[in-house]
């Protein structure tokens, strides 16, 4: 059977085969460590769960709104005002099934075949595919490690054409944990509006964030809602990746196109799931709290032992849950880093190429793993580089 040639330009994401082939080694009795998922170990604040089992005690399990329930669209909407300083009417908001709906929902109802996108590379490949799922086309825009992964606005600026249709920021930043000066969102900000070009803010990792470091949404500058299109979540702040909802909030006129392909891919997020979401954004926020300071304890740890070890270079991250450390010294690709420490260390990790073309040299680590198993693979990592030196 022929299937489409739009798939031709889209692969098994990268991330999801090490995932798979991990799992399978552990089916046959391996154990290993895993660092290359993005996913909180955390269970999901009881409060939370709580409000999605009485809802569903309650018979709230038929379709919402396509748009979602009013009650959260609104905690969205307050939330929005009060954390980001965005304003938005609730009917200016989509609750959906999560972030990476959002991302490929906004592609399909914006982007025209031949358009191209600016993409932060290194970055989560979804914003790669999702552009080539609409026809569009993902130009790679490099985060340099030189500057410590911030990007840089003349590496956008040059790579400006007549087909530029979009700019995807993600602060902070899976994988390198930069977050975004302000300084520079307000240059990307006055890019776009020079150029008449949509933005794609995705802010999942707002609050996961460290140093006293500020998140700010590239929405809140003057002229930016009407080409602004800011998407979040639940899945990492209160550790709900399981429950698929998320959400997108842009101008009216953008939620008109964006709605219509929601309706007809997924038509509305899970009920149940929304009012755990209601109850998640209105409820006490100590446990995600406890969650972020809990990431923050993991990354000194990680970035303290991967900064003595041989050969490697690496940049604190300032948010998010993963570091990504340079491992050029060695002479190996990141692939065949990433195999090599599966196979000597029992540790899984992403190799830097299947997150974008600049980034071979190399590999994400994801924190979002216990105390003592961080510990343990950063014990059995330096082992490994160290017999690759004395080799
Ligand atoms: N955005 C980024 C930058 C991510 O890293 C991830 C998950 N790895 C997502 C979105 C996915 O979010 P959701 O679970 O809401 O689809």
């Amino acid at each position: 059977m022929k299937i489409s040639n739009r798939m031709d330009l889209i692969p098994f994401s990268g991330i999801r085969k090490i995932f798979e082939e991990v799992t399978r080694r552990e089916g046959a009795g391996e154990k290993i460590i895993h660092l290359e998922i993005g996913r909180p170990d955390f269970d999901t604040p009881a409060h939370i769960k709580e409000a999605a089992k009485k809802a569903l005690d309650e018979g709230k399990v038929h379709y919402s709104s396509n748009y979602g329930i009013p009650e959260l669209r609104q905690a969205i909407a307050e939330k929005l005002k009060q954390e980001n300083d965005l304003s938005f009417d609730p009917a200016e908001i989509i609750v959906n099934c999560g972030t990476t709906e959002s991302i490929s929902m906004t592609m399909m109802a914006l982007l025209s075949p031949g358009d191209e996108v600016l993409v932060p590379d290194p970055c989560w490949v979804t914003y790669f595919y999702a552009a080539r799922m609409a026809g569009a086309i993902p130009i790679s825009v490099p985060q340099r490690e030189e500057n410590n992964f911030n990007p840089r606005i003349e590496d956008y600026r040059s790579r400006i054409t007549p087909r530029t249709r979009m700019i995807i920021i993600n602060t902070p930043n899976n994988p390198t944990g930069a977050v975004c000066q302000v300084s520079v969102l307000e240059e990307l900000a006055k890019l776009a509006r020079e150029k008449d070009l949509f933005v794609l803010s995705d802010e999942i990792y707002e609050r996961i964030i460290y140093d006293g470091e500020r998140h700010k949404s590239i929405g809140s500058f003057p002229g930016m809602k009407k080409r602004t299109i800011t998407v979040n979540g639940f899945s990492k702040i209160y550790s709900m990746t399981g429950w698929r909802i998320g959400y997108a909030a842009a101008d009216k006129e953008l939620i008109s196109a964006m709605i219509r392909i929601h309706q007809y891919t997924t038509s509305c997020a899970t009920t149940f799931a929304q009012w755990g979401g209601v109850t998640a954004l209105r409820g006490p926020q100590g446990e995600a709290e406890r969650m972020v300071r809990e990431f923050d304890r993991r990354r000194n740890l990680v970035y303290e032992a991967l900064k003595e070890m041989p050969g490697i270079h690496v940049i604190k991250p300032k948010g998010a849950f993963y570091i990504f450390p340079n491992i050029k010294n060695f002479g190996k690709t990141s692939e065949e880093m990433a195999q090599y420490l599966l196979e000597e260390a029992q540790i899984a990790v992403v190799p830097g190429t299947t997150l974008g073309e600049c980034s071979s040299d190399f590999i994400r680590i994801s924190y979002a793993n216990s105390y003592e198993n961080l510990k343990m693979a950063m014990e059995k990592m330096r082992a490994a580089l160290e017999k690759l030196i004395h080799r």
